[in-house]
């Protein structure tokens, strides 16, 4: 889909030429587009760009995937094969064409009820960084969803709420929940018909299937019977607020007008998941939103295992437009509702009597600093220096323009140790 415009920046000011780049991949090494805006593109680089993206897109589209999976749960159990180089489900027929690849035979209908399985997660950190929700924190999403009264659910980029909500409603009579999986990872058309799954780039907000497949959201945000939306959301760390905040804009503006009365002047209800220190940035595109306690697991993650199992804690957390107070999280896992804050928060995060809230953002209890008039983390401590609370050990020069991530002097985002 279309590149995004970049422009260098120094000391808060913009620098030099502006540059288109590709959207989704942060690195080079995955896709070298590279314009400059002001640039001349000549006829014979436009046909070379078209020729190279003729040459690279996927061996099948969704339209054949469909069919294919259509004959693959035909096949007897003993001829369901799935290549494992390939990331495909194998037809008898391609055997051949993959003998000296690795496969995976037998392949259940279990499995392909659970595709974030089967295939393995991209790991690339720049562009797809694939981080599967731990099963806990999966099932406490679709939990909370449920007992707020939703029952679709817009699943961007969250490929394992869109399977546990596929395979329950397959599986349980009752369970009217339905999902719609919007994300980049065009191997997920082999499980899912064009009504289950949209191959979506969330940072440029473009439909791969054109005109059709944005219809299919389009209908899918359509509240009929009083069936009530909701998108949940969790990008990959690395992306640019900016850019996601634009499209789930678009998302959301596409949500309002399915509605004729244009839904008064209430917003599409959203989970955004997302590090804790990125507040300050979703806050400035989304002023509506509150960042919830609620600590998100991961299975591939292995810094991002829950606080209780000894290992370090998460700093993943759901981002919300909801009220506060709805979002109930489980007295087991140590959480509590303060009731002067109208939420809940974590067993770590004490009210402060003198910010008037509870204060922690990474579950740790924080102490009150009287000369920067508000609580800090407790490793940090006054420097009078700095004129802030900061690391014991930091050294005290100071640079004007913050980290685009934590907001914080003396190094940029690509630095930033927050997200190291
Ligand atoms: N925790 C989620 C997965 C989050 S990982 C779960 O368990 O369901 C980030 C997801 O975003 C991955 O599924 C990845 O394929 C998708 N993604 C990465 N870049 C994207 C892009 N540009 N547009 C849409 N989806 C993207
Ligand atoms: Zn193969
Ligand atoms: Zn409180
Ligand atoms: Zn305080
Ligand atoms: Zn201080």
């Amino acid at each position: 889909g279309p590149a995004l415009l970049f422009a260098k920046t120094s000391q808060g000011k913009e620098e030099g030429r502006r540059f288109y780049a590709c959207s989704a991949c942060r690195d080079r090494k995955d896709c070298n587009f590279f314009q400059w805006e002001d640039e001349k593109v000549s006829e014979t680089r436009l046909a070379a760009r078209e020729e190279y993206n003729r040459n690279h897109q996927p061996p099948f589209t969704h339209r054949q995937n469909v069919e294919r999976y259509k004959s693959f749960v035909l096949l007897p159990l003993s001829k369901r094969r799935f290549c494992q180089k390939c990331q495909q489900l194998l037809l008898p027929a391609e055997w051949e064409e993959h003998s000296d690849h690795q496969f995976l035979c037998d392949i259940t209908t279990t499995q392909l009820k659970s595709p974030s399985q089967l295939l393995y997660p991209l790991e690339n950190k720049k562009t797809n960084a694939q981080y599967l929700f731990a099963d806990r924190s999966c099932q406490f999403l679709l939990n909370l969803l449920i007992n707020l009264g939703f029952r679709r659910v817009l699943s961007v980029g969250t490929p394992r709420l869109h399977e546990m909500i596929q395979s329950r409603a397959s599986q349980e009579e009752e369970f009217s929940v339905r999902s719609l999986l919007l994300d980049i990872d065009f191997r997920y058309s082999q499980f899912y018909t064009e009504d289950e799954f949209c191959h979506y780039n969330m940072f440029n907000h473009h439909f791969f299937g054109g005109e059709a497949a944005r219809e299919t959201c389009r209908k899918f945000l359509y509240e009929e019977n009083g069936e009530r939306v909701i998108m949940v959301t969790d990008p990959p760390f690395g992306g640019l607020v900016e850019a996601l905040a634009s499209s789930f804009k678009k998302l959301m503006a596409m949500w309002k007008e399915t509605e004729e009365e244009g839904h008064d002047n209430k917003e599409m209800p959203m989970f955004w998941i997302f590090p804790y220190f990125f507040e300050s940035r979703i806050l400035d595109f989304f002023p509506s939103f509150s960042m919830m306690d609620y600590q998100v697991d991961y299975d591939n993650h292995a810094l991002y295992k829950h606080g209780k199992t000894g290992r370090r804690q998460s700093p993943v957390r759901i981002f919300t437009n909801l009220a506060p107070n709805m979002i109930v999280l489980p007295e087991e896992e140590g959480y509590r509702f303060c009731s002067v804050c109208q939420r809940y928060v974590s067993s770590g995060n004490q009210h402060c009597e003198i910010c008037n809230s509870c204060t922690s953002k990474d579950g740790r209890q924080w102490k009150h600093c009287v000369l920067c008039k508000k609580c800090v983390k407790p490793s940090w401590s006054h420097c009078n220096n700095c004129n802030c609370c900061t690391l014991q050990k930091h050294s005290c020069e100071k640079t004007d323009v913050g980290c685009f991530v934590c907001g914080k002097a003396g190094h940029k985002r690509s630095a930033c140790p927050s997200l190291s």
